[in-house]
């Protein structure tokens, strides 16, 4: 593991843990040690942080919520910015039409809440979303039709240069649960973005917002620990009801647990190790492919499983 120059964030001491264990962070509650942790406040302090990194060629990577991704128990021998850049904000023309900023580290729940308080239609769909802005641009994010493509009309992002450009939709190659940013390598950061929406009656919009978290509640294992769905759905198939025809429905490896609620959910206890959840990963890969024929394709990011 780097043993990081103590300068290295000087400015932000207050906010920087070394040698901080990931599964303290990540909703999964899996993952091992990373050698510094800076929990980023604002864009200029995320490119500020990226920029001392990259003058160090010190690995980083760029985290919100953390509720995507599984980090393996060797960990990350970098540093993770942990993206709290929270701001919120809009404009309005006499048509309706509503301009929605967002920091990259807003999470989608406050963004939701917003567009409640504010009035604002297009973000029904997100309510009960887990993560970040810049998580769900990254993987393209969506539910119950929609998804952030749908409204994302143009982002800032810094490149590994430190190159800053703008990004409209079209340069983002959105795609099913993926966008450029996630298909490129991990290259760009997602600094802020600007959504397209438009007013709507409140009471409406919160109705709605409630209709799918109730959905969710329903459907999912939401009072529990997951990464959300494992699994892309395959073309013209559900990942989930394949998964429940091979009986794999409560089967666990240590600590992680296909759940019982929804059969493209892995659930985590506390002390769970992120070996067991991606050797369930594996076994839940082979036991469709032997029994269908259809290779499962994750949805979730795993890192540090590559050589394994
Ligand atoms: C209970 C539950 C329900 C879920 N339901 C859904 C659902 O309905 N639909 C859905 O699509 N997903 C769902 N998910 C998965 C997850 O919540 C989303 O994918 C979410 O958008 C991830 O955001 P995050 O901030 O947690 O990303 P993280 O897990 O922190 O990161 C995921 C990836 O995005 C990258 N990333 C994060 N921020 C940035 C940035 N600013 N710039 C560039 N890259 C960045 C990271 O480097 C990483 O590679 C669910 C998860 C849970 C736990």
């Amino acid at each position: 593991m780097h043993k990081l120059d103590p300068s290295l964030f000087s400015p932000y001491e207050k906010a920087f843990l070394s040698d901080e264990p990931l599964s303290r962070h990540a909703f999964s509650l899996c993952g091992g040690p990373c050698a510094g942790l800076l929990r980023v406040e604002n864009g200029e302090m995320l490119r500020d942080a990226m920029e001392r990194c990259i003058d160090r060629k010190l690995p980083y990577r760029v985290f919100g919520g953390m509720t995507n991704v599984l980090v393996s128990d060797d960990g990350f021998d970098g540093v993770i910015l942990l993206n709290r850049s929270g701001s919120v904000s809009h404009s309005e023309d006499e048509s309706g039409k509503v301009t929605l900023y967002a920091d990259s580290g807003a999470g989608m729940a406050a963004v939701v809440r917003y567009c409640c308080e504010n009035s604002i239609s297009g973000f029904e769909w997100a309510a009960g979303l887990p993560g970040t802005v810049g998580g769900a641009v990254y993987g393209n994010a969506g539910a119950f039709g929609s998804d952030i493509s749908q409204s994302f009309l143009c982002g800032t992002t810094v490149d590994r240069n430190g190159c800053v450009l703008q990004m409209t939709k079209s340069d983002m190659e959105f795609d099913y649960r993926s966008s450029v940013l996630k298909r490129e390598a991990k290259n760009s950061v997602l600094l802020d973005t600007v959504f397209q929406l438009h007013r709507g009656t409140k009471a409406a919009i919160i109705a709605a917002c409630e209709e799918h978290r109730a959905a969710r509640k329903a459907t999912q294992p939401v009072d529990a620990h997951s990464l959300g769905s494992v699994f892309k759905n395959p073309p013209n198939e559900s990942a989930g009801k394949l998964i429940q025809a091979a009986g794999l429905k409560g089967f666990s490896i240590g600590k992680a647990t296909v759940s019982m609620k929804h059969a493209n959910f892995i659930t985590t206890e506390a002390g769970v190790r992120a070996a067991d959840y991606h050797q369930l990963v594996v076994h839940v890969q082979k036991t469709v492919f032997e029994l269908f024929g259809v290779l499962l394709e994750p949805e979730i990011e795993m890192l540090g499983f590559e050589a394994k």
